[in-house]
C-alpha cells in the first residue's frame, strides 16, 4: 500500500522540498549568504571571488543539515575557517553564528513577502495514508518548522513534529545522523523498521539508511535521482502522487 512495505506503520517527512515548496527558497537565501561574504573576502583578500553553486554546493553541503552545520560544512569545503561566535551575532558577522543569522533573515524576508507553497501531491499523499490508520510526523532540520506549517495550513496534518528547536532541546545531531528521524520515530510509538521516511535531500536519505527504517524514499525535485539512491534512497520518485497511482 502506498508504495511502502505492508508492515509500516507510521511516515516521516522532511518539511522543505517534501511537503513545502521552501527548498526553492533555502537555495536562494545561501546563495545570496554566502556570495555576499564570499565578494566582500574576495575583495580584502585579492583571491577570486568563487561564488557558491546553488546546486552542487547545495546539495552537498547545506541541503537538509541544520543550519549552523550547513554554514560550516560550506566553508570547510572551501577551506575557510570562521570563528564560532554565538547565537545572536548581528545577521552577517563573519562567524558561523552570523552567517547563519544572515541566512535565516533571508528565509524568513522571503517567505513573509512569497507566502509558503505546498506540493498538492504530497499533502493528498499524507491525508490518504492517514486515512489509512498510519500514523505521521514531520521530521525537519529547520528551526521555523512550525510557522511553516501553520503558513502552508499543514499543522493538523502531524501527529508529531521534530524540529530543529527539539533537535536542540533534546541534543539531537542532525542530519545526515539519524537521531532525528529516529526520534521521529519513538514519538509516535513505532520501531524504525516499522517507519518509512520521505526525504529530498542527500543528507536526508542518508539518515534515513543509517537509521534502519523500512524504507527510504527519495523525492526528486531537482534531477539529483543518482545520488539521492547513492546516498540510501530505496526507491525515488517526482512526487508522492506517484505511489498513490498503484492503489
Ligand atoms: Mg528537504
Amino acid at each position: 500500500m502506498f508504495g511502502v512495505p505492508d508492515s509500516v506503520q507510521a511516515c516521516l517527512f522532511d518539511l522543505d522540498g517534501v511537503l513545502t515548496r521552501t527548498a526553492a527558497v533555502h537555495a536562494a537565501a545561501w546563495r545570496q549568504m554566502f556570495d555576499e561574504f564570499l565578494r566582500a573576502r574576495a575583495d580584502r583578500t585579492g583571491e577570486p571571488f568563487v561564488p557558491f553553486d546553488p546546486a552542487r554546493d547545495y546539495s552537498d553541503y547545506v541541503d537538509g543539515r541544520p543550519r549552523e552545520d550547513g554554514t560550516r560544512s560550506f566553508l570547510a569545503s572551501r577551506g575557510i575557517d570562521l570563528p564560532e561566535g554565538a547565537p545572536g551575532d548581528p545577521p552577517g558577522t563573519p562567524t558561523v553564528h552570523g552567517l547563519s543569522e544572515r541566512k535565516n533573515e533571508l528565509v524568513l524576508h522571503r517567505m513573509a513577502e512569497d507566502g509558503v507553497e505546498v506540493f498538492e501531491g504530497s499533502v493528498e499523499y499524507v491525508r490518504a495514508v492517514r486515512g489509512a490508520g498510519l500514523r505521521t510526523a514531520v521530521v525537519s532540520s529547520s528551526a521555523n518548522t512550525a510557522q511553516v506549517l501553520d503558513a502552508a495550513g499543514l499543522a493538523d496534518l502531524f501527529d508529531a513534529r521534530v524540529d530543529g528547536l527539539v533537535a536542540g532541546r533534546l541534543g539531537l545531531a542532525g542530519k545526515p545522523a539519524p537521531d532525528t528521524y529516529l526520534a521521529g520515530a519513538k514519538a509516535l510509538g513505532v520501531l524504525p523498521e516499522r517507519a518509512a521516511v520521505f526525504e529530498d535531500a542527500l543528507a536526508g536519505v542518508a539518515a534515513g539508511r543509517a537509521g534502519g527504517f523500512a524504507v527510504v524514499i527519495g523525492v526528486d525535485r531537482v534531477g539529483h535521482r543518482r545520488e539521492l539512491l547513492e546516498h540510501g534512497a530505496d526507491l525515488v520518485v517526482d512526487d508522492l502522487v506517484e505511489l498513490l497511482e498503484h492503489e
